[in-house]
């Protein structure tokens, strides 16, 4: 097996991976704040993770490893409505804006995330960890760091970034300012970059989540959540930390900082560093914009399925770009993924069919392939592309496709060995029509196409077509109808299907 390569962020270059206790690899990945809805993007990062997991678990018997352990966090507190620190807590801010307690919004939020997780067949990581949890031990950490490495002012304790070896390193190797100039000016502060560890409520101000501290009542700074519960979980320092490309600016270079003063030495805390990129919108005039959740307007998961779209579909669109390239979301792109997938699942349908079927050649060489697809920097375009051919290679029984089949669903996670062509054919939200009774509308249809009765069958197929289902006679995949709602989007590629006139 070629070794698995990752590009880490941390030098900018591909590095061959060897985790650091081959018995325990362990994976942090920064999750979701949950004050809203988590967007398409988001779950791009999770996918991202996904992939990285599924593939180091794929090689561990192959490379001799242990478990792999992943951790996800849960930011229900401290995370600013800027990722540096000003603004208001956004947990504060929507729940005040519901009128509900915080607890209430993130408990409603974090199930529908999960939810997400479940339908993209995200694997559920070893731990979730909620950062309202941890605040005794972030309270402790902050202790332990903050004679050498912190200092006081009204608005709580900040972290001097001068403490500790070549701060924002991480970020420098992207941009010539590090992320900087995203940082507000605080007063007092010594560097620009300093951070608040610990922000402590003013004195008229009443905060619904607020703890006692040696710095007075308030809540801990949302960077120092991820070193507190990397640590707690995976111990210092662990192999991969993953997270969007804003966190390489920011979030990223503030946990190193933390992991430095906490170790007393110039560790970072994690070996490999490795970011997703961003999916983006296609905006007005062209040039593209970062899917966002303070934008306002964004793409749920749920929108997804209210128009059609089965969220393997999303998954198959993600996988078909690199995770370190720009995907730009369009419904057209999402339109032609999910009919890759349908391909895929009627290929594997055909197989199925002849499984009896006899083959000289054995799949061995489409199994190297998709190794060595996954071990460059996880190119799971290319794995695709393999998959593809490997179940269309008649040199090989179908039997042993099959049985092939099943490692490509190990690391793409998308569910080929049991996903039906029924399962793919997602109602949409606004469908006038159940199953049942288009398949009794298409009976009728049928009986009168065999009796030449074509105006009947007209009027048939045009009552469906106005129901939002698609007659599909003759459709090379065996499709006699579908209903999603992308097949009926005309006009604007790019706009959001809707039924058409
Ligand atoms: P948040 O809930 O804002 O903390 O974000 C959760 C994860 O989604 C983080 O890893 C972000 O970096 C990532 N993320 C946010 N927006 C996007 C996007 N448009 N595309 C890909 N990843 C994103
Ligand atoms: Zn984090």
């Amino acid at each position: 097996m070629p070794p698995l390569v990752l590009f880490n962020s941390l030098s900018r270059q591909p590095e061959a991976f060897r985790p650091i206790d081959p018995a325990d690899v362990r994976v942090y990945t920064c999750g979701p704040t949950v004050y809203n809805d988590q967007h398409v993007g988001n779950m791009r990062a999770f996918l991202f993770a996904d992939t990285l997991i599924r593939t180091l678990r794929a090689r561990a018997g192959a490379e001799g490893w242990g478990q792999v352990r992943h951790v996800i966090n849960i930011t229900d507190v401290g995370h600013l409505t800027s990722d540096a620190d000003a603004g208001d807590d956004k947990m504060e801010r929507a729940a005040a804006a519901a009128g509900r307690s915080i607890w209430d919004v993130a408990a409603h939020y974090t199930a529908g995330f999960k939810r997400d997780v479940a339908r993209l067949g995200i694997v559920e990581p070893t731990v979730w960890a909620v950062a309202t949890d941890h605040i005794g031990e972030m309270i402790d950490f902050a202790q332990a760091i903050a004679p050498a490495h912190c200092y006081r002012l009204p608005g709580g304790l900040y972290f001097d970034v001068g403490t500790v070896p070549d701060y924002g390193r991480l970020a420098r190797a992207g941009s010539e300012d590090g992320g900087e100039s995203r940082i507000d000016p605080v007063a007092g502060k010594r560097h620009l970059a300093d951070f608040a560890i610990w922000r402590s409520s003013a004195a008229d101000e009443h905060r619904q989540m607020e703890w006692d501290s040696p710095w007075g009542r308030g809540a801990p700074g949302w960077h120092l959540e991820c070193s507190v519960m990397s640590r707690r979980y995976l111990g210092s320092p662990f192999d991969i930390h993953t997270g969007g490309i804003d966190h390489r600016e920011i979030h990223h270079p503030n946990e190193i900082a933390q992991n430095q003063a906490r170790c007393d030495c110039a560790d970072p805390g994690a070996t490999f560093w490795l970011h997703n990129n961003f999916l983006v919108e296609r905006q007005g005039t062209g040039g593209s914009g970062k899917m966002s959740k303070s934008s306002g307007a964004f793409t749920t998961l749920q929108s997804l399925v209210d128009r059609g779209i089965h969220p393997l579909g999303y998954r198959m669109m993600c996988l078909q770009a690199h995770y370190r390239s720009e995907l730009e979301f369009s419904w057209a792109g999402l339109a032609a993924a999910l009919t890759r997938l349908r391909r895929l699942t009627h290929a594997v349908e055909g197989l199925r069919a002849r499984a009896e079927g006899k083959g000289a050649a054995d799949a061995g060489a489409y199994r190297e392939q998709l190794d060595a697809a996954m071990a460059d920097d996880l190119n799971t375009p290319r794995a695709l592309t393999v998959l593809e051919a490997m179940l269309a290679d008649k040199t090989i029984a179908p039997g042993a496709r099959l049985a092939a089949l099943a490692d490509y669903d190990a690391v793409l996670g998308l569910d080929l060995m049991t996903l039906t062509r029924e399962a793919l054919r997602v109602r949409p939200a606004d469908a006038g029509m159940d199953e049942r009774a288009i398949a009794e509308r298409l009976a009728e249809r049928r009986e009168a196409r065999a009796a030449t009765d074509f105006a009947r069958s007209d009027a048939i197929r045009e009552s469906l077509h106005a129901a939002g289902v698609e007659v599909m006679d003759g459709d090379p995949l065996g499709w006699d109808w579908r209903l999603d709602a992308v097949a009926r989007s005309d006009g604007d590629e790019n706009a959001p299907p809707g039924r058409s006139a």
